[in-house]
């Protein structure tokens, strides 16, 4: 099964600070993203947790993930897999299966600290710092070009 990269970087998107909106604040909101994604909604309160400690994670801080129950299944073919089409259940799979496959450290945030986007790193060694370097990237080049070239 392909690892659902994508709903994770979304799911982790829900909230977007430059723009203060939080998909997960409003449950109708929420309900129309996760169905959207073919997927069940969890409850909000969990799903908003379970988003904001990932978030922290990436950020590098102690977070604490919320207390989910995961449901394993074992496919015809003998292998074990996470059962469930919720959004909780679909994200934290998403999420073992990167670990499992050591590509977690792809998953960051944006360190512009209006942008903090999450996104996937798919460069070949896992370099790429910014959302997007003709965005946050060159922003921050400006911003560290001016402060060189500042008088001491
Ligand atoms: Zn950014």
């Amino acid at each position: 099964m392909p690892v659902r990269v994508a709903l994770v970087v979304e799911f982790l998107n829900t909230v977007d600070i430059d723009e203060d909106v939080d998909l997960l604040s409003n449950y109708a909101e929420y309900r129309q993203w996760a169905g959207e994604r073919g997927l069940r909604a969890t409850k909000r309160v969990v799903a908003r947790q379970l988003r904001d400690a990932i978030r922290d994670l990436l950020a590098g801080g102690a977070a604490q993930l919320p207390h989910v129950e995961l449901t394993v299944g074992i496919d015809p073919g003998g292998v074990p897999h996470v059962e469930g089409d919720d959004v909780a259940t679909r994200v934290l799979s998403a999420l073992l299966a990167l670990v499992e496959r050591g590509e977690w450290p792809r998953m960051k945030l944006c360190p512009n600290p209006v942008c903090l986007e999450a996104f996937y790193d798919r460069s070949k060694n896992r370099s790429r710092t910014w959302c997007d370097m003709a965005g946050c990237g060159s922003a921050a080049k400006a911003r560290a070009y001016r402060q060189r070239r500042r008088p001491r």
